[in-house]
């Protein structure tokens, strides 16, 4: 079997914290690989063209999707946000456990084109702690976190999806947690069906005699 790295999806309620674990882990482990999306929404204060995301116009996003350089793509609270296809490819061909930090939608849409990819889901200790960070980061509006913790409500019910659920309630803990179950994801033959597939005929060979 050739060492490809894990694709990894972590997904979570907006304001959980999954950006200052998904660069936790990033700075103490060297084998992983962060994916930086497309997205129309505006930059944040602090927020860097390339870094965070490639900050594109929504008509560059469209001729994007229509040359198929979305690995996929969704809409958010009004806003697109996509996966490049290529740097995904390219990191995983070169081993590295590659990391997306993407909603659900785009998290079923990859394990439909990738049974094996790994899905997890980062909780908050509790809805209030939810609240309150996303209203003390202080970088959207009273608006725009209404709608955020309504599409949160939406999420809520599709958690049971996930192939793990992560509660971030110490970093230090959950930077650990998160490696541990990225690097059990590669012992996982469950989810690469190919593999099992291969196996199953080959043991079937020997049980026939040949
Ligand atoms: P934010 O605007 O807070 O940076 O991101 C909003 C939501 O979009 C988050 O749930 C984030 O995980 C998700 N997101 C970021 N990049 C992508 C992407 O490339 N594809 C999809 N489907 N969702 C994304």
């Amino acid at each position: 079997m050739r060492n490809r790295g894990v694709l990894t999806i972590i997904s979570g309620f907006s304001g959980v914290g999954k950006g200052t674990l998904v660069k936790a882990l990033l700075d103490k482990y060297d084998n992983y690989a962060l994916s930086v999306s497309a997205t129309t929404r505006m930059p944040r204060p602090g927020e860097t063209d390339g870094i965070n995301y490639f900050f594109i116009r929504k008509e560059e996003f469209e001729e994007k999707i229509q040359n198929g350089a979305f690995l996929e793509y969704a809409r958010y609270v009004d806003n697109y946000y996509g996966t490049p296809r290529e740097y995904v490819e390219q990191q995983l061909e070169a081993g590295k456990d590659v990391l997306l930090e993407i909603e659900i939608q785009g998290a079923r849409q990859i394990k439909k084109l990738l049974p094996e990819a790994f899905t997890i889901f980062i909780m908050p200790p509790d809805a209030v702690t939810l609240k309150e960070r996303l209203v003390g980061r202080n970088t959207e509006t009273m608006e725009v976190i209404e709608a955020r913790l309504c599409r949160a409500s939406e999420e809520a019910e599709g958690i049971e999806w996930y192939d793990s659920v992560l509660v971030n309630d110490n970093l230090e803990k959950s930077v650990e947690a998160l490696h541990g179950l990225i690097q059990a994801a590669h012992c996982d033959t469950f989810r690469n069906k190919d593999f099992i597939k291969d196996i199953r005929k080959g043991v079937k060979a020997f049980s026939e005699g040949e």
